[in-house]
């Protein structure tokens, strides 16, 4: 099923949608703003200077650090008494990211959810437990608001709770997630230690999104629950969950909704605008948004462009699975590598699981990397004589060592990255557990 016929719209009937709106939006902002005039004054760029899309490559690029010198409402074309919601990042340093939404901001949330939800196969007759975490982070509402939009029974139950997580699954009955792949994989952990079967329970579809995952994990995931996973893309700079989002016919790039947030791949180190097709930087102009409407966003996201016609009948243009962040992009003698294409060659392994962490060091001037990797439970060592001991007591079975799994993972990361690492087998449970974003490495070189 399709949400709004505009999915399904001609090239030319979205790229003049999307002209429209975009001239609306930089006479909007330059009215309204007096950091983006000045910028814009500065590059001698007028609203009426826009008169094709190409022409927004005229337009100055925003950085996040904009936002964090602007906080918190510099970058507001709003009035605040037009203001009716606001959100923020989680800043690990500093002050966070402040978005604003007006009343029409909120549908538009609304409805790009309602997009996403659609297309991933959940309609009315679901029960959606909804993981995300509520609150000034945007994933826990903005997939509130498109589940109440099609008409789903909502649970908004919110990140943690474990334990209780799997009895409402159970006991609501619930058919579809929306909640972070690692979250996921938590409550898998959980439940099958309590003993549960979740492919006894009804559920249906998981809406994946807020953090990297691969396709390993997907399957991993599909096998371990009985379900369909989709994946979803958002950043709270631009709206929150429902920027793009999987369809479940193809499940082969994201349907962008490319109505309301225009979108450009560039390369990161030039900022030029690259072909369609190529990998680069992934850029979003918002092109209907009051509150705070961003020209030409740098997502430091990396990914590329699809315009191929999709099964689904959705002729909204397909990002790409990211395959990167820029800023989670590890240099290590001078070998560049995101520590995410470690995960799809740990699941090809038996014996250890998806929980990894990246430690990157210094010794002397040689970067060293170590990739800690979890056992499965049959491979760890409890004390004799102990039912249940906490996992910092656990240790590592030999049999692993005996079948060189460790040998295997180094010539594998190897042949993968292109540099050899120490891996480190752990017991279960001693990589620290998120309950939102994973944190997949830690660099401990000197800055
Ligand atoms: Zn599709």
């Amino acid at each position: 099923m399709i949400w709004n016929k505009v999915e399904t719209c001609s090239r030319s009937e979205m790229q003049s949608i999307q002209l429209g709106r975009l001239q609306k939006t930089v006479n909007y902002v330059y009215d309204k703003n007096r950091v983006y005039k000045k910028r814009l004054d500065e590059v001698g760029v007028k609203p009426s200077d826009i008169k094709s899309l190409d022409d927004i490559r005229r337009l100055p690029f925003t950085v996040k650090d904009d936002l964090r010198d602007n906080y918190p409402f510099d970058l507001f074309s709003a009035a605040q008494e037009d203001i009716v919601e606001y959100h923020a990042t989680s800043g690990t340093t500093g002050k966070p990211i402040v978005v604003g939404y007006t009343r029409n901001d909120i549908e538009t949330w609304s409805e790009v959810m309602a997009r996403a939800l659609t297309g991933s196969g959940i309609g009315k007759n679901d029960v959606l437990q909804n993981i995300y975490g509520y609150g000034l982070f945007t994933g826990g509402l903005g997939a509130h608001y498109g589940g109440i939009r099609i008409g789903a029974s909502v649970i908004p139950i919110s990140g943690g709770n474990t334990q209780k997580q799997i009895m409402l699954m159970q006991d609501f009955g619930t058919t579809a997630l929306t909640v972070t792949p690692s979250f996921l994989m938590h409550i898998h952990e959980v439940g099958v230690e309590m003993g549960i079967d979740f492919k006894k329970l009804n559920l249906r579809t998981a809406v994946l999104g807020a953090e990297f995952w691969t396709e390993s994990m997907r399957e991993k995931i599909q096998e371990g629950f009985g379900l369909k996973a989709c994946d979803i893309y958002g950043l709270s700079e631009i709206i929150g969950p429902g920027v793009a989002c999987e369809c479940h016919e193809a499940r082969n790039g994201l349907h962008v909704n490319e109505d309301y947030f225009y979108p450009e791949i560039i390369d990161p180190a030039t900022g030029e605008v690259l072909p369609i097709g190529a990998e680069g930087e992934l850029v979003f102009t918002n092109i209907a948004n009051e509150g705070q409407p961003l020209l030409r966003y740098r997502t430091r996201d990396i990914t590329s462009l699809n315009p191929e016609p999709c099964i689904c009948g959705r002729t909204l243009i397909r990002m790409n699975k990211l395959t990167g962040r820029t800023d989670d992009l590890l240099i290590i003698r001078g070998v560049n590598f995101f520590p995410s294409q470690i995960e799809s060659i740990i699941l090809k392994h038996k014996g250890v699981t998806p929980n990894y962490l990246v430690v990157v060091d210094r010794h002397g001037t040689l970067d060293e990397v170590e990739v800690r990797i979890e056992v499965t439970d049959q491979y760890a060592f409890k004390p004799i004589g102990e039912a249940f001991v906490e996992s910092t007591h656990l240790t590592v079975s030999d049999e692993l060592a005996t079948r060189d799994i460790n040998k295997k993972l180094i010539r594998d990361i190897k042949d993968v990255i292109g540099i050899t690492v120490k891996v480190a087998l752990v017991p279960p449970g001693t990589i620290p557990r998120s309950e939102g974003k994973a944190k997949r490495f830690i660099d401990n070189r000197p800055k």
